[in-house]
């Protein structure tokens, strides 16, 4: 019996936003550029040009499972991170820098605990628990911008740690 791979391949915006989870069974949805934000898509890493693992495949039995597609936030063949893990968190430093009622240290410190939130470390929970507190004592409109910012880097059960339910 022949092996084949399980997965579809991905297209997604430079931005994050997916356009097709599987282009092996949705080809005519697939874009050139983005409907949401107007970026070009991409099928492949562009460092190392290995295909975006996408959803999986539908069996030949016909059933689909319908799992909600989460997007990588780092390539599985050369470990960089892709182009909307890489804007996620310069856009959350700038944002950082335009609120001025963090202190320099919590500034330096939320920046710095960007790149575990976006990535599964042994460091992620404590820089979760970080960002919350810095963020505990500013005004709900910051918070809320913050959130929409990292949302599409950050992971669902991250997101409820620091920000609630
Ligand atoms: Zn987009
Ligand atoms: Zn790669």
């Amino acid at each position: 019996m022949e092996i084949n791979n399980p997965y579809g391949t991905a297209q997604i915006c430079l931005n994050g936003h997916v356009i097709v989870d599987t282009i092996e069974e949705y080809r005519y949805d697939m874009k050139a550029y983005c409907d949401k934000c107007g970026q070009p898509t991409i099928t492949s890493c562009p460092d190392c040009k290995s295909l975006i693992r996408g959803n999986e495949k539908s069996n030949d039995c016909g059933y689909i499972i319908f799992d909600e597609y989460e997007k990588p936030s780092f390539c599985i063949s050369c470990g960089n991170p892709y182009p909307w893990t890489t804007r996620g968190i310069a856009a959350a430093s700038e944002l950082a820098d335009l609120v001025d009622e963090f202190s320099t240290e919590d500034r330096e410190l939320l920046i710095k605990n960007l790149a575990d939130l976006a990535s599964e470390t042994p460091r992620t929970n404590v820089a979760a628990i970080q960002v919350k507190k810095i963020l505990r004592n500013t005004e709900p409109h910051i918070r809320t911008a913050f959130k929409d910012t990292l949302s599409s880097i950050i992971s669902e059960p991250i997101i409820k740690l620091i920000w609630g339910s």
